[in-house]
């Protein structure tokens, strides 16, 4: 199993922030530094990491690093107990003078930055195919529920409110499904093309918008039983939270659109 480690306790949404070094160790890198928040960091085999391998700042001279986790000075710092996702881990990791060979780093040393952004595009469009998934099974489940339980000598499911509610929301769930099929057609003939990009960015912004909102609607609609453990929905409104931060938080899909469709100021000099 592996992990993608970009994320550092100073430096999440602002991956031009990172600061862990990969050194000049003759044909090795010498790393030290630490990532935040990796999903499999416990349990991992391998990370591919993201670090400086040119001193500076900003997007230049970072590159992608296989890093094999039995190597001396690869510390799992700390399990982090979060909201939901439980059962995925998510981890603290520091690296400790840790020696890893250079003909581990990925494609072109001083590229890794360029890379990283490309991946996220798919994991971004991988993100919102899953999530529509998810939110029209919490919404199917809620349907059926709502079909059984009375209230007011008839099914939950016969008031307006509540049946246009779930239509409005299954409709907007099949317009996203819509869009990450069309995003995707075009990511398999153009994987690097700006208008590939703005568009995983905008289904990963849709989705970790969507799924909030089914989520919360889901759980109003089965009530009490929807605030208790055992219902799966209650376990689907604190998993879905997530979409809106991991992978980029909204914002950040919002400023790649703005910038896309150039409304941005001119950026600042490295
Ligand atoms: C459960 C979980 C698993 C994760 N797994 C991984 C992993 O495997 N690998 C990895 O590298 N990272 C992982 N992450 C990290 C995740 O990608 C970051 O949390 C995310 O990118 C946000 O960074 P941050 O938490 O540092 O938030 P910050 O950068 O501190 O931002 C905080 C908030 O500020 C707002 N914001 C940020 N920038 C802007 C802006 N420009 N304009 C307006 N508002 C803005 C957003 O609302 C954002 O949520 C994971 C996170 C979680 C919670």
């Amino acid at each position: 199993m592996g992990a993608i480690a970009v994320t550092e306790p100073g430096a999440g949404s602002d991956v031009a922030g990172i600061i862990t070094r990969a050194d000049d160790g003759g044909d090795a890198y010498i790393i030290n530094g630490s990532k935040m928040y990796i999903t499999n960091g416990t349990q991992a085999d391998w990370v591919c990491l993201l670090a400086r391998t040119t001193p500076g700042t900003g997007y230049k001279g970072m590159s992608l690093i296989m890093v094999p986790t039995d190597t001396p000075g690869f510390i799992v710092s700390k399990k982090l107990h979060k909201l939901g996702n439980h059962s995925s881990d998510t981890a603290v990791l520091t690296f400790d003078d840790m020696r890893v060979p250079k003909t581990n780093c990925i494609g072109v040393e001083g590229m890794g930055f360029y890379m990283q952004m490309e991946q996220f595009q798919r994991e971004r469009l991988v993100g919102a195919v899953s999530a529509t998934a998810g939110m029209e099974r919490a919404l199917r489940r809620t349907i059926d529920y709502l079909r059984e339980r009375q209230a007011f000598g008839m099914p939950l499911i016969h008031n307006q409110w509540i049946h246009f509610k779930l239509c409005e929301l299954l409709t907007e769930i099949e317009a996203l499904r819509q869009l990450n099929y069309y995003t995707a057609s075009l990511m398999a003939q153009d994987e690097t093309s700006l208008e590939v990009v703005k568009l995983a960015s905008m289904c990963k912004l849709k989705a970790g918008r969507l799924a909030r909102e089914v989520g919360d609607t889901c759980l109003q609609f089965h009530g009490g039983m929807g605030y208790m453990e055992e219902t799966p929905i209650s376990r689907y409104f604190r998993d879905a939270r997530l979409l809106s931060i991991g992978g980029g938080a909204d914002e950040v899909m919002l400023g790649i659109i703005a910038k896309l469709e150039d409304m941005l100021p001119p950026r600042r000099k490295e």
